[in-house]
């Protein structure tokens, strides 16, 4: 099973509800920090990290002897990353390639070949039988997709694997969350939550998959997120509520099933539950 956890903005606790989902478990899972700009679960998980390897994209380098100026490449390359230009070399804009390979593929002069573009790194350990994997985009680098695919590559075949994916509704989280089995959404009580909390289930379901929230920081605002969750049949599973001993142990860096342990049976519950619904929803499907 594939838990994606996500949520249509910054600051809700997916972080917190990722790493203790995953450390609470009595089994072996996986733990894949997707949020790649800004990754975090490291600082809680504190895994012991044994592999670190660079990811590079193929961006094209032109061989101007060869180039005739054809504008093939030009034409092609849907994102303008290369210029064709009269009376000057064929230029390339490595950082706007989406390495699609239309350019290499069409040039009739074979004068492409490929150079490598960095997009970060990743790096993966273990902490008492969790695996952990989680990439870091460099610095300047616009295209996180490549990067979240990269790290969900290092996912072990014969365990749960539990994604925190960036925040927001945009390509990352897309890819963070694609083919997953279900997306808990981790969203707050206030007026910007159910906003964004709406952004993001508009996503989750234009991929199909289903659902259920966390609703953190209970009591802090209004009822709306759970009208709204009402009226869209979305199961709530966890409440957390709005309690400033919660805000202190995450700005320690603790876990919050270790600083309070009445939270790990919660969790476990939790996981219990998301099981359930996705065995539910397959069953549904055939
Ligand atoms: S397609 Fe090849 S030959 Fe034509 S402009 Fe591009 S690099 Fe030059
Ligand atoms: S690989 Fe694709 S995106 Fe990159 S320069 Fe070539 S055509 Fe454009």
């Amino acid at each position: 099973m594939i838990i994606s956890v996500a949520s249509g903005k910054g600051g809700t606790g997916k972080t917190m509800v990722a790493t203790n989902l995953a450390l609470a478990l009595d089994r072996k899972v996986q733990l894949l920090d997707c949020d790649v700009e800004e990754p975090n679960a490291h600082l809680f998980v504190q895994a012991a990290f044994d592999h670190r390897e660079t990811v590079t994209t193929p961006v094209p380098k032109i061989d101007q002897r060869r180039c005739t100026q054809c504008g093939e490449c030009e034409q092609i390359c849907q994102f303008k990353a290369i210029a064709v230009l009269p009376d000057t070399d064929a230029l390339t804009f490595p950082e706007l390639c989406h390495s699609c390979g239309g350019c290499w593929t069409v040039c009739p002069e074979n004068a492409i070949s490929l150079d490598q573009r960095e997009l970060g790194v990743i790096e993966t350990g273990h902490r008492n039988g969790i695996f952990f994997a989680h990439g870091r985009l460099r610095i300047g680098e616009a295209m996180a997709p490549p990067l979240i695919r990269a790290v969900r590559a290092t996912a072990l075949p014969d365990r749960p694997t539990i994604i925190d994916a960036p925040p927001g509704t945009s390509c990352p989280v897309i890819a963070a969350m694609k083919d997953t089995d279900v997306v808990l959404l981790v969203t707050e009580p206030t007026p910007f939550g159910l906003h964004d909390l709406q952004l993001a289930v508009g996503a989750v379901r234009i991929l199909d998959i289903p659902c259920a929230l966390v609703i953190n920081r209970q009591g802090a605002g209004d009822d709306r997120v759970l009208q709204y969750a009402l009226q869209e049949k979305i199961p709530v599973l966890m409440e957390i509520p709005f309690d400033r001993r919660f805000a202190e142990i995450y700005s320690r860096g603790e876990m919050l099933i270790e600083a309070m342990p009445v939270w790990a049976p919660r969790f476990r519950a939790l996981y219990r539950q998301i099981e359930t619904l996705v065995v539910y929803r397959k069953a549904a499907a055939r």
